[in-house]
């Protein structure tokens, strides 16, 4: 990786051209000389991913664009300064294998597994402001921006911040590569964990055939003499991802890769534009044009045809596959509707892309006492439209993308914990959105291997 060298670029674009673009959702910093000298720092640090790596991943995201593979993209709304633990990191990690193991047997194809981890810190917001007991104060914009406590201090945004979300991303980084390559992917590990799950659950009936098949798949394998400490099941791959929200955090870690001699934003390994800041003028569709990482788009309810189009023309102008990633984010109410004349537009243009299932976003309702929350039963109901709005076109979704963590927290209400209203009090610890619990995912894969396997 090289910082300086500048490729021969295309149509305009620098690391820096979003600067002169309109720009949303963007942290107004009063001190100009802490944020240069943080800028230039972080310009200087090492790369938390490999361009090789990125590449591999967008090779994996185009197999799952033609059906041959699914992805499985979750982990936090937002993850937190103070949450910067081993146990939370290794939690969340066994989940999404625990998961993708399921999804694997039912799917029938590799499952492509992304982490909302090691750099999911900045969120945009719906207001600019929060009021708490008629005191109004600026809103909470991730931690690697402003502080999340009610006071006009923790609010102002400071640079100091981003450095602090380079080291924590470094740290989180090192022990998933650690935790994906030093043989705690063990599949026969992660299927014991699944059969622990099974045991515990309410719904252990229904879910206990799919286990007892995976089961006896892997002693197949084993009497047939598969290698057992062969990386196919003792290690695994593992990306990392978030929302390309921080403008200036995420060019300084834009560097050119010396093989291709292209720009990459080594901050992770894929990025997303959210639902709030995919304007095709606007800055973060500018940056995100320029670099060769594999990009996600959130698709919502307010996504035009038009729009659309223009979009997969600035970001993916030669039609690369496993560039693109179309996160569809209707809710349980409008996908059905919303979705086909999206879907079908994008297929008549002949573009390429893979279509992710988020069925978060649409979904978030607020309990009387104010409370945000998401029920399981309209999560996997969004699920269930999207996947038979494929069906119905004859195509195969590429995956799903989901909040989730692997506490024992309760942010969501339902599943066959049957978590309610009341019950959100107990360990709601989320700073942003309300997650899937351990169990709740768990469910979601069983369930969606039940919709798979059909
Ligand atoms: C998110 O993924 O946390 C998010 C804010 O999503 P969206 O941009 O789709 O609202
Ligand atoms: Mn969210």
């Amino acid at each position: 990786m090289h910082p300086t060298r500048e490729p021969a670029s295309h149509a305009g674009w620098t690391p820096s051209s979003w600067r002169s673009h309109p720009i949303r959702q963007a942290p107004h910093y009063t001190d100009a000389a802490a944020l240069d000298a943080v800028e230039a720092r972080l310009r200087r640090y090492p790369p938390l991913v490999f361009a090789g790596e990125t590449r591999r991943l967008k090779a994996q995201l185009a197999k799952a664009a033609r059906g041959e593979a699914f992805v499985l993209q979750g982990g936090a709304c937002a993850e937190s300064f103070n949450e910067f633990t081993a146990d939370i990191v290794r939690d969340t990690f066994r989940v999404l294998l625990q998961m993708a193991v399921v999804l694997t047997f039912a799917a029938k194809v590799p499952v492509i597994k992304i982490g909302r981890m090691a750099g999911q810190y900045a969120k945009p917001r719906s207001s600019d402001t929060e009021t708490k007991d008629g005191v109004t104060l600026p809103c909470y914009r991730g931690d690697i921006i402003n502080g999340p406590e009610f006071t006009p201090e923790a609010r102002i945004p400071n640079p100091a911040r981003m450095e602090t979300g380079f080291f924590q991303s470094a740290g989180v980084m090192n022990l998933l590569r650690a935790f994906a390559s030093g043989g705690y992917a063990n599949l026969h590990e992660v299927h014991r964990w699944n059969l622990g799950f099974v045991e515990r659950s309410p719904l252990a009936a229904r879910y206990s055939d799919l286990a007892q098949r995976i089961d006896e798949t892997l002693s197949f394998m084993g009497a047939c003499g598969f290698n057992q400490s062969a990386p196919q099941i003792n290690e695994t791959e593992f990306y990392t991802s978030h929302e390309a929200l921080l403008l200036p955090y995420e060019q300084a870690l834009t560097r050119v890769d010396s093989l291709s001699g292209q720009w990459y934003d080594c901050s992770a390994h894929f990025l997303w534009i959210g639902d709030r800041t995919r304007q095709p003028e606007g800055a973060h569709v500018e940056f995100l044009r320029g670099v060769h990482n594999p990009i996600g788009i959130k698709v919502g309810p307010s996504s035009t045809i038009e729009d659309l189009e223009k979009l997969l023309d600035i970001l993916n102008p030669k039609d690369e596959a496993g560039r693109i990633t179309l996160i569809s984010r209707m809710g349980v109410n409008k996908v059905r509707d919303h979705l086909p004349p999206l879907l079908d537009a994008v297929r008549r243009s002949g573009r390429t892309v893979t279509w992710l299932c988020d069925p978060m976003h649409g979904n978030t309702i607020s309990t009387a006492d104010k409370v945000k929350t998401r029920s399981f039963d309209s999560i996997l109901g969004e699920v269930r439209g999207f996947f038979d709005v494929f069906q119905e076109a004859n195509l195969r979704p590429g995956g799903i993308h989901i909040e989730m963590t692997g506490q024992d927290v309760t942010e969501c209400v339902g599943g066959a914990q049957c978590l309610t209203e009341a019950d959100l009090a107990g360990r709601y610890e989320t700073f942003c959105d309300p997650r899937l619990n351990a169990e709740q995912s768990l469910e979601m894969a069983f369930l969606l291997a039940e919709e798979l396997t059909g």
